[in-house]
């Protein structure tokens, strides 16, 4: 999943890492967030970004940088508000975990075919994602469609996908906002008054949660650098498509030479 679930420990992983991360203007802009919130002043603020370039970034250039974090630590002082005039109150966000109800499941169960019912799902855990970013309860999807599709699993060309989303809004599990260039849909099944079922907690994977709910078999890769879920075709299946396909070439490989 794309979207950052938990600042706090993104940051802090950051910090501890060597890992030049590509993304670095958010990186930044979330660091002295991070930094204001444990009470820095604008100046000290400054001073542990640098530090933070120095050590992370080795082509890190003072000069080229300085007008980049000056304009970044003045907008993380900056107060915002809402339309209202209320302050937005500047945290951190921390998305542990979702959860599914009884009542959710079983309005998905209605769909017909599967790819439906996983971006049903899909969707419904993006909208409870963007109501704990937005502080509401408004259940609106504000996230490409391609990353729920592939966070889903979901292999569908341009035309599958728009027949898929308007085959929810038909049957009202949808709305969708009808501005122009908006992709945002609304999740209209939503139903917290129920018993839960399911809590997501592992974001990458959450639609493995929803398979397993199904009935399927769900494994975890045995090979030792890949975690990927897989569904078990067969009992003993130990590894997932692609390093079961590796496996098989480098086995094959090696036979031929010996045959040489
Ligand atoms: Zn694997």
């Amino acid at each position: 999943m794309k979207i950052i679930l938990n600042e706090r420990k993104y940051i802090e992983d950051a910090l501890k890492s060597s890992d030049v991360n590509k993304n670095n203007s958010k990186n930044l802009a979330l660091l002295i967030k991070y930094y204001y919130l444990q009470g820095k002043d604008k100046g000290e603020v400054r001073q542990s970004v640098e530090q933070y370039m120095i050590k992370h970034y080795p082509k890190y250039n003072p000069i080229l940088w300085d007008s980049h974090i000056t304009k970044l630590v003045d907008a993380g002082k900056r107060v915002k508000k809402r339309k209202n005039g209320d302050t937005i109150k500047k945290e951190l966000v921390e998305i542990d975990e979702i959860c599914i109800t009884k009542a959710e499941i079983n309005k998905i169960k209605a769909l017909r075919k599967l790819p439906l019912k996983k971006l049903a799902f899909g969707l419904l855990v993006y909208s409870k994602i963007h109501n704990q970013l937005g502080k509401n309860n408004t259940y609106w999807v504000n996230s490409e469609l391609k990353d729920i599709l592939s966070d889903c699993k979901i292999a569908a060309d341009r035309k599958k996908q728009r027949l898929m989303i308007h085959e929810l809004i038909n049957l009202g599990y949808l709305t969708s906002s009808n501005r122009v260039n908006e992709t945002k849909t609304k999740v209209n099944f939503a139903n917290e008054d129920s018993d839960v079922v399911l809590v997501v907690r592992d974001f990458d994977y959450f639609i493995y949660d929803y398979l397993k709910l199904l009935g399927q078999r769900v494994k975890i890769c045995k090979t030792n650098t890949c975690d990927q879920r897989f569904i078990a075709k067969e009992n003993g299946s130990l590894y997932c498509n692609k390093c079961k396909n590796r496996r098989n070439k480098d086995y094959i490989d090696k036979n031929s030479d010996k045959n040489k």
